[in-house]
């Protein structure tokens, strides 16, 4: 079961949800995010607030096959690898920042700490620190003053 309040952050965004399927992918362009839960869910949103209008509606935005995802799907890459990179990085961060902001919970574990190591934000050597792009994500506008993400309504209105 999703949680009510992740998808009513997706419908904010003027998407929906729906259950993945296994022959599909996640984001095809249609405004339907699928999931089959509620840290991947929150991971398409972010990855949705953070691409570009030009993007918004490409298979996977654009950024090619996700490093994990081995299956014969196609879905070029449109951008440089080091820019899909840095994509890939903020949507990370403001995937987590909501986990944390609705306080999710797997077996009374806080979601957002699970996603922060599957995610690799403990090794720094490949790539900036979480906090660095916390920062990056409050300067273009996507986090509140305290670095709380904002309702994807209004981060939408900035582009
Ligand atoms: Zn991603």
């Amino acid at each position: 079961m999703i949680h009510k309040k992740v998808l009513e952050l997706i419908s904010d965004a003027g998407s929906k949800f729906e259950q993945l399927k296994p022959d599909q992918l996640c984001w095809i362009g249609d405004g339907v995010i699928r999931s089959n839960n509620e840290s991947n869910a929150l991971h398409e949103l972010a990855h949705f607030l953070v691409a570009p209008k030009s993007r918004k509606r490409s298979v996977n935005f654009g950024l090619g096959h996700c490093p994990d995802d081995n299956r014969d799907i196609d879905s070029p890459m449109t951008i440089k690898p080091s820019n899909a990179q840095k994509e890939e990085e903020l949507a990370s961060v403001l995937g987590i920042l909501y986990e944390k902001e609705l306080n999710l919970k797997v077996r009374d574990y806080p979601l957002w700490k699970a996603t922060y190591s599957e995610h690799g934000w403990h090794d720094h050597s490949s790539k900036m620190s979480f906090e660095d792009v916390v920062d990056i994500l409050l300067k273009k506008g996507y986090l509140n003053s305290n670095k709380t993400p904002k309702n994807p309504k209004e981060i939408l209105c900035l582009k």
